[in-house]
């Protein structure tokens, strides 16, 4: 990665078996960004195995192995470089807490990805993904429309599925004007880095085009340090590590920093990222640190670190706007589901509902309604059961978002509105 270039957090989103991974090891390939001799060995692997072709989403699967397994503190994002940016992608190639890791993808996303494969199209993943990438705060799409090379790369087919998506786009309010659809083959590599021969009715940008255009965004270094922390390790000669990504703000050593809610804190003393002592780092930065004074147990995963003396809010109870997506009956006040946060799982009661907000218009629909269902969208009031630390979104949106889940899947997706501190 170069110094000079602006940093963008990519999302790939779409239904499974749609080409997320085999999407994202084309761009690594692609943009030379997988060493030639990896992708030889999975080549001849795969051709072992007579499956000649597949060599990109072995790449992925070996990749989300490792990430997985946390080997490694900062694998858990690849990058890959264009004439413009710096990607780092926010892959979601995995079907084991599938939805949870989109959810904590986009809510750190710039910008996404979607992938609809162009012999299914709009499927169930796909209306939830694009439903929550928007409650979540990403208002440019680029829609890959993959597998072209299933239908032989037809246009007729390309066009019933853009008007698909386009149609889900309009009923989640993205500006479809600003939506790029692109008709690509992950696995061939059409209109990816250059324009394919294969569609030749098409004359719009390349994938790598499009990413390239997309606007730059506002790196968030002026907010106030929050670092949720993701892991805790200890390392020998180092003694108690944290590990996470800064999202907002910067931290330097000899920065005194406090850890919430655990609310314990201290001195900076070694920051680390890719495995080399760094004396500041940034958002976006995924990194290792040691706090002096600061044992294992002292803190944990879901803790969020900030400056000692900004420290990171810990909610009593607060305000949020949710969009309700699926819920086998009717939500009604003191429902307690699991609230995802940043790195946080907590129990939380919806306390009470305020508002029924109208979807399309934004206004008021109801004061107090006794209930709400799939989607409705509503202002509540929130008790986490155990501290959480949150922020309002018009403050700090990569704090300000959360999903809640019940029964193994994503209910509602919401922002915060309003924290109501604990004293
Ligand atoms: P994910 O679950 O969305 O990450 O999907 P994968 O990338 O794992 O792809 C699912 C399957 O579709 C795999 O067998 C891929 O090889 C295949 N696939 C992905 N992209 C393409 C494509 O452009 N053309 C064809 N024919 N198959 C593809």
């Amino acid at each position: 990665m170069s110094a000079d270039k602006p940093h963008q957090n990519l999302a790939i989103i779409g239904h499974v078996d749609h080409g997320k991974s085999t999407l994202v090891g084309r761009l690594l390939y692609e943009t030379g960004s997988i060493p030639e001799h990896v992708i030889e060995q999975h080549r001849e692997e795969a051709e072992e195995k007579g499956k000649g072709g597949f060599e990109f989403a072995y790449v992925m699967d070996n990749l989300t192995e490792e990430r997985e397994r946390g080997v490694t503190i900062d694998i858990a994002h690849q990058e890959f470089s264009t004439d413009t940016y710096d990607f780092t992608i926010v892959d979601t190639p995995g079907h084991r807490d599938f939805v949870k890791n989109m959810i904590t993808g986009a809510s750190q996303a710039d910008h996404a990805v979607l992938v609809v494969a162009v012999d299914d199209g709009v499927a169930p993943q796909t209306q939830e993904h694009v439903f929550l990438a928007r409650t979540l705060g990403i208002d440019e799409l680029i829609v890959g429309i993959n597998k072209m090379d299933v239908v032989d790369y037809e246009e007729s087919t390309y066009n019933e599925v853009v008007e698909e998506v386009t149609q889900l786009l309009k009923q989640v309010q993205f500006n479809t004007d600003d939506a790029s659809f692109i008709p690509v083959s992950a696995f061939e590599g059409d209109n990816v880095s250059e324009h394919s021969d294969n569609t030749p009715w098409y004359d719009g940008k390349t994938l790598l085009k499009a990413l390239n255009e997309l606007p730059e965004p506002k790196p968030p270094t002026d907010a106030p340090l929050r670092l949720p922390i993701q892991d805790v390790y200890t390392i020998s000669g180092i003694g108690t590590v944290p590990v996470g990504r800064i999202e907002t703000g910067v931290m330097e050593t000899g920065d005194n920093v406090s850890f919430q809610p655990s609310d314990v804190g201290g001195e900076v003393k070694t920051i680390e990222m890719h495995h080399e002592e760094v004396p500041k780092a940034e958002p976006g930065d995924n990194v290792g640190f040691n706090v002096r004074g600061i044992g294992k147990d002292d803190i944990r995963r879901g803790d969020v670190c900030g400056p000692a003396d900004d420290p990171p809010s810990v909610a009593e109870t607060f305000q949020a706007q949710i969009v309700v997506m699926q819920h086998p009956s009717v939500i009604t006040a003191g429902y307690t589901p699991v609230f995802h946060a940043h790195t946080a799982q907590v129990a939380c009661t919806i306390e009470s509902i305020d508002q029924k907000i109208d979807s399309s218009s934004g206004e008021v629909a109801e004061e107090n309604p006794d209930f709400i269902q799939s989607g409705d969208a509503a202002v509540v009031t929130i008790r986490p059961q155990k501290p959480l630390s949150i922020e309002p979104s018009s403050e700090i949106p990569e704090l300000g978002s959360f999903a809640i889940r019940d029964m193994g899947q994503t209910i509602a997706a919401g922002k915060v509105l309003e924290v109501h501190e604990r004293t």
